[in-house]
């Protein structure tokens, strides 16, 4: 397979992006075929967070292909708050995750964090300032506390402990006879996607970015597993302003705001209840979902 990765950059790149564990294998021959990689501006600054405050100004978006994907989206987030992002499937929420992670530049508008246009700061420091929680994290095959301190090395070993520990991971860690040093991965113990997302949750508390981005983070476990882990994600959202792409409404429904996109623009947007009140798409989408939910508990109660 390696071969047909032509232009050796690119496979770097992929690489790399791929053992930060920020795109899944679906998403990873998707990228393949997209050679943007954006540049920074000679002498481009590093970007400086004190307030992590961000903001959509007006973006436009499209990838090569000429279909505009997000049409003049505007929203604010202020510091140390909560934003869900949902709408249906192709809206284009994912994209603003990318947009953010500096993948690709905006056509139009800026995103700025701090008040800093991100298009003009060095991008390894905005990808710095963000830490990712995707649906499906990857594991390196190596050791679990490698994969909890990778991308901070140097993580001393009371900081890995005290973010598996916060990430609720020491009972399986204690179960384990090489505790730490037990290998996973493809080739060494296979964890649930439960656990996986908890290594990524500690990697990111070490990670310790003031910005965190959630695409559908729990949207692959079971219904179960969703709750117990949407009950971790709440301490690394403690203290960091927090962008949550969420499928299951249900999951956000305590974010400080919510908005709904549709087709690439800003169709609603306010707390759990305005939205309710609000008696449209929002509130379509939730009557939809809670159906959903009471026709996948009747069979169950049936058994
Ligand atoms: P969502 O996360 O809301 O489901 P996405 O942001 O992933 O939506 O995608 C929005 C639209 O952009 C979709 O129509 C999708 O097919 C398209 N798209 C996503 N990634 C790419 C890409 N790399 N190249 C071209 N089109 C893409
Ligand atoms: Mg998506």
């Amino acid at each position: 397979l390696m071969q047909l990765f032509r232009p050796l950059d690119l496979l770097g790149w992929v690489y790399r992006t791929i053992r930060q564990g920020l795109v899944d294998m679906g998403e990873m021959f998707r990228l393949m075929d997209t050679e943007i990689e954006v540049k920074d501006a000679p002498g481009a600054p590093a970007l400086s967070v004190r307030e992590p405050h961000v903001a959509f100004d007006n973006v436009t978006f499209q990838y090569e292909d000429g279909r505009t994907i997000l049409k003049g989206l505007s929203f604010e987030v202020p510091a140390g708050s909560s934003l869900a992002i949902v709408g249906p499937s192709g809206a284009g929420k994912s994209t603003i995750g990318r947009l953010l992670f500096r993948f690709y530049d905006p056509q139009g508008g800026r995103i700025l964090i701090d008040g800093q246009d991100i298009a003009e700061v060095q991008q390894e420091s905005v990808r710095a300032a963000i830490g990712i929680v995707p649906q499906d994290s990857v594991l390196f095959n190596d050791t679990l506390a490698y994969n909890i301190a990778y991308g901070a090395e140097g993580a001393s070993d009371e900081v890995v402990a005290q973010a598996a520990s916060d990430a609720a991971l020491m009972p399986l860690i204690e179960r384990l006879p090489d505790g730490f040093e037990t290998t996973v991965g493809e080739r060494g113990l296979k964890l649930s996607g439960g656990e996986k997302q908890r290594v990524a949750i500690a990697r990111t508390l070490v990670k310790n970015p003031p910005i965190l981005l959630l695409d559908e983070a729990t949207s692959a476990l079971d219904t179960r597993t969703e709750q117990e882990i949407l009950g971790t994600l709440k301490r690394l959202e403690q203290g960091r302003t927090t962008i949550a792409i969420a499928h299951r409404l249900s999951t956000v429904a305590d974010a400080d705001r919510i908005i709904v996109l549709d087709g690439g623009e800003l169709a609603e947007s306010g707390t759990h209840e305005e939205l309710l009140a609000m008696g449209g798409l929002y509130t379509e989408m939730w009557a939809q979902q809670a159906a959903e939910r009471n026709n996948d508990a009747e069979p169950e109660a049936a058994e």
